[in-house]
């Protein structure tokens, strides 16, 4: 049973994951429509409404208050003003995700630029912004300087620089770390119940890699709960079950031992979130 006080989390691939407290909803990301890999690779890519439509409705989210793009690569960004024009709400961004909204044709009073240290307030939502840097191997750094059509080249959308998510709540808190990276004591004075992990492409790091990682941001933030994110392949569309990335981009078996082993030596569980499962991660 879901109570109907406490923070409900919907995952639906990448980092995107939808927070509701029945009153008021929260949106990292968002992305939704997951274009090919022959696409993303050849191609243009673009927001697909029906996909958007689908997996919203699937999701059950109707409504949204704030919606927080963690940084400006299309697998975070693309679809944010697709979902802010339809559901309400404002989008927060760096000045480089902005300029994707204006590109979709959002009004500036929908969108807001954050920086490191920012907080956003949504009904008992507070959401504190954290800077920090890309995982290993950015293929698109830089800043988006203009209004950023689509169907724009996977590469126009430049990165724009990295955020983590504090988000607290009368019921708890917890931090959505979308990038496998970490700056050094960024993290020292964050306690946390529930933390969304990101671990794209972290199989494909080395292991003190790997541990400092863990040090810097699990070991920092103590969480009762880690929710990896990030993991899956997000060249499938949504209503296909989700699998690991590919293994020329990532080595997921690596990463799940390390996972395990970490959670065996912690005794922090570690809790793989189905796409459109509903789990209250601050209970
Ligand atoms: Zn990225």
């Amino acid at each position: 049973m879901v109570d109907d006080a406490q923070v409900r989390a919907t995952f639906l691939g990448t980092s995107t994951v939808y927070l509701n407290d029945g009153v008021s909803g929260v949106l990292i990301d968002g992305f939704l429509s997951r274009p090919s890999l022959l696409r993303v690779a050849f191609g243009r890519v673009a927001p697909d409404p029906k996909r958007v439509t689908h997996a919203l409705s699937k999701a059950g989210i109707r409504r949204l208050d704030a919606l927080l793009v963690a940084h400006s690569h299309y697998d975070h960004a693309m679809d944010a003003p697709e979902i802010v024009r339809r559901l309400g709400g404002v989008m927060y961004g760096s000045s480089s995700t902005l300029n994707i909204g204006r590109g979709a044709g959002l009004g500036e009073a929908s969108m807001a630029i954050i920086g490191d240290g920012d907080v956003v307030t949504a009904g008992a939502f507070t959401v504190r912004v954290f800077e920090g840097e890309h995982s290993p191997g950015n293929r698109f750094p830089g800043t988006i300087e203009q209004p950023l059509v689509p169907p724009a080249k996977v590469g126009d959308y430049r990165d724009g620089g990295c955020y983590s998510f504090h988000v607290t709540h009368p019921s708890g808190s917890l931090l959505i770390h979308p990038s496998a990276n970490f700056v050094p004591g960024k993290f020292d004075d964050l306690d946390v119940d529930a933390l969304y992990l990101g671990v794209g492409a972290l199989g494909a790091q080395s292991e003190q890699f790997q541990d400092e990682y863990w040090r810097h941001v699990v070991d920092a933030t103590q969480p009762s709960l880690i929710v990896p994110v990030h993991w899956d392949n997000f060249f499938r569309s949504l209503d296909r079950a989700l699998r690991p990335l590919p293994s020329f981009m990532d080595k997921f078996d690596r990463t799940r031992e390390w996972l395990d082993r970490q959670s065996a030596a912690t005794g922090i569980p570690v809790r793989f979130q189905q796409p459109f499962e509903i789990i209250s991660p601050l209970a």
